[in-house]
């Protein structure tokens, strides 16, 4: 028994041994020197980096000297030497002392030492300069120019531009390649930070180019001509600017054929900030979902696409009608439209105020009522970023259950107008719940997507619930459309005044 017991309490420490152990093989180190690029391999002990010394004296032509007695370790390059001791933090330089933030390691008959052993230590030692670049995982041998280079990608409705921070400044030229662009700097390398690219169809790939020193931006189907401009972003760093455009004729031409009248010249020029409105002249109406994409269904059949559509053309009569105001449909018949395309298709037509309506659906059958939204805009973190790669989101719905939704999180347009599409969402809550009933949350804050785009004050409303019976029958009324589209006309009024001073 009492042999057993042992025997089990060894193998109980040697697991723990082997899970506790804190060495794992982490990711390399690029040393970058004038030779050209080297990987270094980066072993993680007790959460921090270490390097192995044998592999310090293969890559630097140092070599080193155990003296097992007195646990010390010497590493002699042409003229100094370094001289460790096992768990002691303080390594000596040819007599002068210098502090690591961990002290060097002795495992399995290999000596490591900190990553940051390489600029304090070793540099002093080999007398040449080694610069620690922990982000960019580079350690620069040498007196190489390699500026610290950070990408930013803004999509914008109907641009996108990247922003390259350069620090120190450093001169660069743009060559423009078949459908790529090579943002090429006067350099030995670049310490190159990429951000993951937002969804948009003017950039595809934003790479590191093939010299080491350059900037790969690869062209997507609606980029048609770029614009750059170079700027001191401070004292020490410069700052370059690409601005990627369409082709002019594409505003225009992307109103669909059901707009009636010539195109719209877009006077305002593209890339000026617009600024928040000062009035209401033109209204885009944008009725949910369309072709094959139904949206929401009843228990009896009812589908959002049909409703939306019939309270969009019920609202633009009753505005064109009594407020004179010019009034365009995002879409005018049954057809499938993305959701970028209906915030653009605003922005090409100038709206002052954009008005998406759908109708809601819900697990809960007892939920009813009518809910606005307006968006709600977040910085990319690491986790929002990853999630919005894959565009939609599932997110816990009022009430129980779920619904699927676009989601972006990038600073948009829309961000400007936020306090303006606040009062947007208030008025049309205010004006909808004098008529039709709202659901327990009336306004809310959503990161939908269709909002996202619009260069204007935007909101979104949820008519009411088709997976509620009795609100089934009433949504498809005549009858509840038009009181519907009397609300948002009044809201509309509403917010017309409060614009206008
Ligand atoms: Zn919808």
């Amino acid at each position: 028994m009492r042999r057993v017991g042992l025997a089990g309490l060894v193998v109980v420490i040697v697991a723990l041994g082997l899970v506790v152990r804190p060495v794992a093989q982490g990711t390399s180190l690029t040393i970058l020197s004038r030779e050209g690029r080297k990987p270094l391999a980066v072993t993680s002990i007790n959460n921090q980096d270490y390097v192995a010394v044998d592999d310090i004296n293969t890559l630097f032509g140092t070599s080193s000297r155990e003296d097992r007695q007195a646990g010390g370790l010497t590493i002699a390059a042409r003229a100094r030497s370094v001289v460790l001791s096992e768990n002691q933090n303080i390594v000596s330089v040819s007599g002068r002392l210098v502090s690591l933030p961990a002290p060097p390691v002795r495992r399995d008959n290999r000596w490591f030492v900190p990553v940051d052993f390489l600029p304090r230590a070793l540099s002093l030692a080999v007398e040449t300069r080694i610069d620690l670049r922990r982000p960019a995982r580079l350690l620069i041998v040498g007196d190489l120019r390699v500026p610290r280079v950070v990408a930013r990608v803004d999509a914008g409705p109907s641009n996108v531009t990247v922003t390259f921070e350069v620090t120190p400044n450093t001169e660069s030229r743009v060559v423009s390649q078949q459908g790529r662009l090579l943002l090429q700097f006067e350099a030995d390398a670049l310490d190159l930070a990429i951000p993951a690219l937002p969804p948009q169809t003017f950039l595809s790939g934003l790479t590191s180019g093939e010299t080491g020193a350059s900037v790969l931006l690869t062209m997507g189907p609606r980029y048609a001509t770029h614009r750059l401009s170079n700027s001191q972003a401070d004292a020490g760093s410069g700052r370059v600017t690409i601005d990627l455009l369409p082709a002019a004729t594409e505003l225009t031409a992307a109103a669909p054929a059901a707009t009636p009248g010539p195109p719209q010249p877009d006077t305002r020029p593209m890339l000026a900030p617009q600024g928040p409105s000062t009035g209401v002249r033109t209204v885009v109406l944008d009725p949910g979902h369309g072709g094959d994409e139904l949206g929401a269904q009843g228990a009896k059949g009812t589908l959002e696409k049909d409703i939306t559509l019939s309270v969009a053309k019920r609202l633009r009569t009753l505005i064109e009608s009594r407020l004179g105001l010019k009034v365009y449909l995002t879409r005018d018949d049954d057809r499938t439209m993305s959701l970028d395309d209906r915030s653009a298709f605003a922005n090409s037509h100038q709206a002052d105020v954009f008005l998406s309506i759908h109708a809601n659906s819900a697990v809960r059958p007892a939920l009813k009522g009518a809910e606005v939204y307006y968006l709600t805009v977040e910085r990319a973190d690491a986790e929002a970023r990853k999630r919005a790669d894959d565009d939609a989101t599932v997110l816990p719905a009022l009430g129980g259950g779920s619904r699927t939704i676009n989601l972006i999180l990038w600073e948009t347009a829309q961000a400007r107008y936020l306090e303006q599409s606040s009062a947007l969402a208030g008025f049309v809550e205010r004006a909808l719940s004098t008529r039709v009933g709202m659901s327990p949350r009336a306004v809310q804050q959503a990161p939908f997507r269709v909002l996202v785009g619009a260069n204007m004050p935007a909101a979104l409303v949820e008519i009411g619930y088709l997976s509620n019976v009795d609100q089934e029958t009433q949504l498809g009324s005549a009858e509840y459309q038009d009181l519907v589209a009397q609300a948002l006309m009044d809201a509309l009024v509403k917010f017309r005044e409060f614009l206008e001073p």
